[in-house]
């Protein structure tokens, strides 16, 4: 039987566990907080954990934490982690700091399934969901590589992969994550979740009362282009994917991010930007322009930066919060749209 890792259980079922080998509740508790609040992963080293207790635990489980493969910086100081997970595939996450913050990016899927046309990952196809250990995992690890009593203070989900499609570990890992006592503590407020636009999967987050932030890549302002760029919106167009953001529950001064990638004649015309203006009239939205990153084989181009800037301005005078979003550790393949890892061992040659 194989052992089952115990991060990426919720705390609860830590409590469970502890009680099925025969030990009070609450050493599941007192491993939640060894393990998510000091980020101790050696079950020897937990010292107010009984002997027996211990024992009967590594027959049981292993507190697995992924040891990145390769850490590969950029020179603007972000930093991309290449993870083998079990199985060999490998994933990304990239730390990006920014003032006082560090923000990083995580990966809910290996590859990606909804083929967008200008992203990367997309290409990939989707290879399969992570486990809610290996997202949990991505934060425990890169923390693990900040200086001490430093950690990663932005979490967002835009990674590899659709967190919408990989629902049940999604959510479980936000649990975890935002649990203030026995969990990693973050604030919800400080976690963003981004969807190529599920509507059921949005409406459904809603319901969970998480309050974190969504972000949404909207990417085009009439169905026809963006059914061409982004295949799901056959799915869920623009109507149906706006009316569900309208639904989305924020607090007092939260507001949701559309996402618009910047391609060159295909979406970053004037006219283009007077209509975003007009489909998120009425909607508490920020916008983040991003120019397109380029990737070999990519059929799209970003666009001069006066024309993005002047797409800037129509929003900015229609009162909508817009800034353009440069991407970090494009030199590193680590920016928006180009996360790809290949299965292959690195060659050697
Ligand atoms: N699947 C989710 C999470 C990925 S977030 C989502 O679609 O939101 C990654 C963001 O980068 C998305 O907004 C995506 O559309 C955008 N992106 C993809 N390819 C890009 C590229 N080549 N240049 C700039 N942004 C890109």
């Amino acid at each position: 039987m194989s052992r089952v890792n115990l991060v990426g259980l919720l705390p609860s079922e830590l409590e469970d566990l502890a009680v099925e080998l025969g030990a009070l509740r609450y050493r599941g508790r007192q491993l939640a907080t060894w393990i998510y609040r000091k980020s101790v992963f050696d079950l020897e080293a937990m010292t107010d954990l009984p002997k027996e207790f211990r024992k009967h635990l590594a027959e049981r489980a292993v507190v697995e934490v992924p040891e990145p493969e390769r850490l590969m910086p950029s020179q603007d100081g972000s930093r991309k982690l290449v993870f083998v997970l079990a199985g060999g595939s490998r994933i990304s996450s990239v730390l990006m700091p920014d003032d006082e913050r560090m923000t990083l990016c995580v990966s809910t899927q290996v590859g990606c399934g909804f083929a967008c046309g200008f992203c990367l990952t997309g290409v990939m196809g989707l290879e399969r969901n992570l486990t809610a250990g290996e997202i949990v995992g991505q934060i425990l690890a890169a923390n693990r590589l900040l200086e001490q009593g430093q950690r990663a203070t932005h979490l967002v989900f835009m990674g590899m992969g659709e967190p919408l499609a990989n629902y049940a570990a999604l959510v479980k890992a936000l649990r975890i994550l935002t649990d203030a006592k026995l969990g990693l503590g973050y604030s919800p407020r400080r976690i963003t979740v981004s969807t190529v636009g599920l509507v059921p999967g949005i409406d459904k987050l809603g319901r969970e009362e998480l309050k974190v932030n969504l972000a949404v890549s909207l990417h085009a302002t009439t169905d026809e282009v963006r059914s061409r760029l982004m295949p799901v919106n056959r799915s869920f167009d623009l109507a149906a994917l706006l009316a569900a953001v309208k639904r989305y529950p924020l607090a007092p001064r939260q507001r949701v991010f559309f996402e618009y990638v910047m391609l060159e004649d295909v979406n970053d015309t004037l006219d283009d930007a007077h209509r975003l203006a007009r489909l998120l009239r009425g909607i508490k939205a920020k916008v983040n322009l991003i120019p397109f990153n380029d990737w070999e084989g990519a059929r799209f181009r970003r666009p001069p930066l006066a024309r993005i800037l002047a797409f800037q301005s129509v929003l900015l005078d229609a009162g909508i919060t817009t800034t353009v979003r440069w991407s970090k550790g494009e030199d590193i393949g680590a920016a928006c749209g180009q996360l790809q890892e290949t299965s292959m061992a690195p060659s050697l040659t």
